[in-house]
């Protein structure tokens, strides 16, 4: 805690594992000595570098970059970079760390990492966005390699950034190699990568609904976000069943009461990602919809809530809203959007909670299925990724009720989830020895 005080992101996501790890190490004496805990919780790496570029004006910008590689025990170290004015040391630490436990899960041999820039792409011209990419590209690529560390994209970074980035990669290191995920289909990405983390969250409420004879037919549901991982989630839910009745993003929330179907869907990813603009505009186009400025949508009334934008996004007080009006489900799309303190509300009023590493793994296992159709040098299906992505998802509910279900039947997804990543990454680092 004296070494990481001004981390508190990291902290909050060392404290949530370590509350149910401790425990789990001290009736388990294999994994009570050569330092374990302390070596999981500290990066093997941390890199730190400035991103100089030319804006269109012609004058010189300078950004930070970072490359956080956490933990290799189990495979390269993989996980999103992240463009958005606040990522800081501490965010990317705390991402990390999340990665490790949640790459362990999917079952896949992948390593943990997170890195990006406090560059904001918002705002900026496509050739300011290229320039920067370069620039970033240009330090990145000394550190990763496809047998390495294979970033990918998180909030910020979708297919533009991934395409400039890799264009440049393969530019100065003269090789075509996965070395990034996420990538378009015209040079190596995989079908199912860019819906593959809302779907699986989908997937992982199935599962949980089905340990109550229930399923996401008829039910309300709440998105925050817009972005890569809301959109798919929202795809999914009403391909099932579901009705999605709001969505957010950073200016506030849209409530469409009759539902926000695939053709509405398709206004939000034109406004969001075509012409990077507003939620609010979805009103343009649907007039009987709300907009509520600056506001979270959890007020809304909904049996399923997914938070799918940022971390803290639901606090304690949102959390006894939905419990108010009497959410059954609530599944973390986003990297720890819950609070400890609502999770701790939830857990109480026995919400079926699931955590991020749980709930959003399947954007990595896809980007996992994508490394290896690189490395074969072929693709695969659609039908058959899709087929990957929900059998992980089912093997990781699996693996959560093996280690978080009591006596009385109830399934606790945060012990589950954590005990289950922790034991594949500590067996390995057993296994190598203390390096
Ligand atoms: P995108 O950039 O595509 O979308 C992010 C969405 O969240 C946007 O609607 C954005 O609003 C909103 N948002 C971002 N920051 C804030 C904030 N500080 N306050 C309020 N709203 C905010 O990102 P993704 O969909 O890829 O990622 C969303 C979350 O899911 C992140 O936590 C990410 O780490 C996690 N995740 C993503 C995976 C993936 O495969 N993409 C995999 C696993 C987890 P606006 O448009 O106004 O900026």
């Amino acid at each position: 805690k004296e070494k990481n005080s001004n981390e508190k992101e990291f902290l909050q996501a060392v404290y949530e594992v370590a509350e149910i790890i401790i425990p789990f190490i001290e009736a388990h004496p294999k994994y009570q000595n050569k330092m374990l805990l302390e070596r999981i919780v500290e990066p093997e790496r941390a890199i730190i570098f400035r991103v100089p570029w030319l804006d269109d004006s012609g004058k010189v910008q300078v950004n930070r970059g970072f490359r956080v590689e956490f933990n290799s025990a189990i495979g390269p170290y993989k996980g999103g970079l992240r463009f958005h004015p606040s990522v800081n040391l501490s965010i990317l630490k705390f991402l990390g760390f999340e990665q490790v436990f949640k790459n362990s899960l999917t079952t896949l041999p992948l390593g943990g990492g997170k890195g990006g820039s406090d560059f904001n792409p918002k705002g900026k011209s496509d050739n300011e966005v290229m320039r920067f990419c370069q620039s970033f590209m240009g330090e990145l690529f000394r550190h990763i390699g496809a047998d390495t560390d294979v970033p990918a994209g998180d909030i910020g970074v979708g297919s533009r950034e991934i395409g400039y980035l890799f264009g440049y990669y393969k530019k100065i290191k003269n090789e075509f190699t996965g070395v990034l995920t996420g990538k378009d289909l015209s040079y190596g990405g995989s079908l199912i990568r860019p819906e593959a983390t809302g779907y699986g969250c989908v997937y992982f409420i199935q599962s949980m609904l089905k340990t109550k004879n229930d399923s996401i037919k008829n039910k309300k549901v709440v998105i925050s976000g817009s972005g890569n991982v809301a959109q798919y989630a929202c795809q999914k839910i009403t391909e099932l069943g579901g009705k999605v009745v709001a969505m957010s993003d950073s200016t506030g929330y849209i409530y469409d009461e009759k539902g926000i179907d695939a053709e509405k869907l398709q206004v939000i990813m034109t406004i969001k990602n075509e012409n990077r603009g507003r939620i609010q505009e979805y009103l343009d186009t649907y007039k009987n919809a709300q907009f509520f400025e600056g506001q979270r949508p959890w007020g809304v009334a909904c049996d399923i809530a997914i938070p799918c934008a940022t971390q803290n996004e639901l606090n304690k007080g949102e959390a006894e809203e939905l419990v108010k009006n009497k959410v059954l489900v609530v599944a973390e799309g986003a990297n720890m959007p819950t609070t400890p303190k609502a999770i701790e509300i939830l857990q109480q009023a026995n919400v079926l909670f699931a955590p991020g590493k749980a709930a959003n793994a399947g954007g990595v296992a896809t980007s996992g299925l994508e490394m290896s159709q690189n490395a074969l040098r072929y693709s695969w299906k659609k039908e058959k990724v899709d087929e990957k992505l929900r059998e992980i998802m089912y093997h990781i509910h699996a693996s959560c009720e093996a280690y978080g279900k009591n006596d009385a039947g109830e399934i606790d997804y945060v012990k589950g989830a954590n005990i289950a990543g922790f034991v594949k990454v500590a067996d390995a680092m057993l296994a190598q020895g203390v390096v």
